[in-house]
């Protein structure tokens, strides 16, 4: 798909939105141009003595807000446009939903599979120390997390290499996505796809938007598919389906399967562990490859995997109502455009990915608080709500069993009080979307960009541009 520039799609969105703004030409080139990219290359001794060089990138596309954030990426695919459209989608990603970073995003070129272990984490570790050693990584300069390729094990990496060279109180608050013993925030591992179903909730609890659609409001009975089932296609469809939508079509690398009656996703995950495979799950039947499911008859399409993959060799045929993109740039411009035309309903990456960065905003101040949410306060609520309960009971002639007291008194703690928090952005910024959409009859991605740069444009506008 390298036909589609990543970097121009993204800032073709950015101009439509930037059309709506109050800005001039001036401040919105500073919004969108990427303020520092860096190219890394270095030696990797492989196991076998040979000596291989690596390439990598960090880019950190704004700094109206420190620390920049974004994951790091390990594919054969990364590139410096890619880079650099990815740190550019996470400035407004975090503008959209308030929170206080500018945008990063950094990747190295590899296909984890032909290294070892221990060559990933040799890998990791010089990644790290070259980001130290030019100031690209730390807990109020730039702070990395998982995505494509990555997870808690090289965030872990990350964070021991920078505690190694660095007297830093502060360590735990430069990489976030680490293991919950490492400084990690319960819910990370699952926030993006819990955000996305919150996001895409709130879209299908619009009753006029979902009658234009066709559809009935609320996610019950909706059916919906998922191409990639990793950490953010699962969990989306893991909450999609527990919140009451049918999952009928997955794709992963092998190909694509789909079964209108309902795939069971938990036994699906289990046959693929036993048999490398989702071909052949039961009942269903298999489709012509990896990207046929996208065109499959459906109401909701989640694209989990990668950018670019709604093009313009698909767009056309694609069938569902609904198009939420988990994954940052599944849809080209032009894509974009043919879809709006068919009155597809798109939810926006920026918007809809944001849980992954809202839970690692909270996971970074955990640690520089250096204390897990919900540890004062949680047994202070359970006695709180016992006395309410106490006096319930004895103005009443009911009273309530030690299971019923448990349930009812339960202070909130870490997992709570994250959820709680992402619910709630998730829903005030789907909130202050549609506030736009209907302000200046524009689609939730328009207005998705326009937040961003509304909100990227007053902070340069309250600082002033240095010196
Ligand atoms: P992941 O590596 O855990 O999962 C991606 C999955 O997609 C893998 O299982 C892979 O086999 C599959 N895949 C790759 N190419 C495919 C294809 N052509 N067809 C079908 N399946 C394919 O990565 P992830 O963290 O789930 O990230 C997925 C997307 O979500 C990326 O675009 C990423 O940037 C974005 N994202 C991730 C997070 C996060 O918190 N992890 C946050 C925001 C956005």
């Amino acid at each position: 798909m390298s036909e589609y520039k990543f970097l121009k799609q993204v800032n073709r969105a950015f101009d439509a939105a930037a059309s709506h703004s109050r800005f001039g030409k001036g401040l919105l080139d500073q919004i969108k141009i990427c303020n520092n990219v860096y190219r890394i290359t270095f030696p990797l001794v492989r196991d076998d003595g040979s000596i291989k060089v690596i390439h990598g990138w960090r880019v950190e596309h704004s700094h109206h807000k420190l620390p920049t954030k974004g994951g790091i990426r390990f594919s054969t695919m990364v590139n410096e446009d890619e880079t650099m459209a990815l740190a550019a989608l996470m400035t407004y990603k975090c503008a959209v939903v308030d929170v206080p970073f500018g945008g990063a995003k950094g990747g190295i070129k590899i296909d984890r599979n032909e290294y070892s272990e221990q060559e990933i984490e040799r890998i990791t570790r010089r990644y790290a120390y070259e980001l130290i050693r030019k100031g690209f990584l730390g807990p109020g300069l730039d702070v990395p997390s998982p995505d494509y390729g990555t997870g808690a094990t090289e965030m872990g990496w990350v964070l021991d290499t920078y505690r190694q060279l660095k007297s830093d109180i502060n360590a735990e608050a430069c990489v976030t996505g680490k293991p919950i013993p490492q400084g990690g925030v319960r819910g990370r591992t699952e926030a993006t796809g819990r955000g996305i179903f919150f996001g895409i909730r709130e879209a299908c609890k619009h009753v006029e938007d979902m009658r234009e659609l066709g559809l009935q409001p609320g996610l019950e009975g909706k059916t919906f598919v998922v191409q990639g089932l990793g950490n953010v296609g699962y969990h989306a469809a893991k909450y999609m389906s527990e919140g009451g939508a049918r999952l009928v079509g997955v794709s992963e690398i092998e190909g694509s399967i789909y079964d209108a009656g309902g795939i069971d996703l938990e036994k699906l995950v289990k046959y693929r562990e036993e048999t490398g495979s989702i071909l052949g799950f039961e009942n269903t039947s298999e489709l012509a490859d990896n990207a046929a499911v996208l065109e499959a008859e459906c109401d909701i399409l989640i694209p989990a995997a990668l950018e670019n993959q709604i093009n313009d060799s698909n767009a056309s045929s694609i069938k569902a109502k609904i198009l939420a993109e988990a994954a940052n740039g599944p849809t080209t411009a032009n894509a974009h455009d043919t879809l709006k035309e068919k009155g597809v309903l798109i939810i926006p990456d920026i918007f809809l990915n944001a849980g992954g960065v809202t839970v690692s905003y909270f996971e970074w101040l955990k640690n520089l608080s250096h204390v897990r949410f919900g540890r004062m306060e949680k047994r202070f609520e359970e006695g709180s709500y016992r006395k309410i309960l106490n006096v319930i009971e004895s103005n009443s002639n009911r009273s309530f069993t030690e299971k019923e007291m448990k349930e009812l008194a339960r202070g909130a703690d870490e997992y709570d009080l994250v959820d709680s928090g992402l619910e709630e952005t998730m829903i005030n910024a789907y909130g202050e979307l549609n506030e736009l959409c209907k302000k200046h009859s524009i689609d939730l991605r328009t207005a998705a960009f326009l937040s961003s740069i509304e909100k990227v444009g007053i902070m340069y506008e309250q600082m002033g541009i240095f010196p």
